[in-house]
């Protein structure tokens, strides 16, 4: 039996790769350029499409389609176990994040595949925003 992908354990958290609040109050947010309307993640100070220093906060739907992935079976330390899928997640809203791909047989992925975030603590103040099969 293959086994379902589970998110890597023992990764360091950086504060571009979490989502700073309260598990409970968690959703996935990027920044849309007031000028532009261009999708911006990871968070920046200039906007990437034109340059504006005029950027909004937005809340994303939280689904999208993977555009790339591989599975990790042989991890870089052994603490982070596997296997567990990397993937490159395309947003509906238009930005693209790296991420791993949760809850979900490796045999399963396929390119435009839907998900949907999943966020998990990551601490008590940080969630990490993993993707799994939107399947509804
Ligand atoms: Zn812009």
């Amino acid at each position: 039996m293959t086994p379902v992908l589970g998110p890597q354990i023992g990764v360091p958290v950086t504060p571009a790769a979490s989502v700073r609040v309260p598990p409970e109050e968690g959703e996935l947010r990027y920044q849309r350029c007031v000028a532009c309307e261009t999708a911006n993640f990871v968070a920046t100070d200039v906007c990437r499409g034109c340059s504006s220093r005029s950027l909004q906060w937005a809340a994303s739907s939280g689904r999208g389609s993977v555009y790339s992935w591989t599975v990790v079976h042989r991890p870089a330390a052994r603490e982070l176990g596997s296997p567990y899928a990397v993937a490159i997640v395309d947003l509906d809203e238009g930005y693209r994040m790296l991420t791993n791909l949760v809850e979900v047989e490796p045999g399963e992925i396929h390119s435009g595949m839907r998900v949907r975030v999943d966020l998990r603590p990551a601490g008590e103040e940080r969630v990490l925003p993993f993707f799994t099969p939107d399947r509804g």
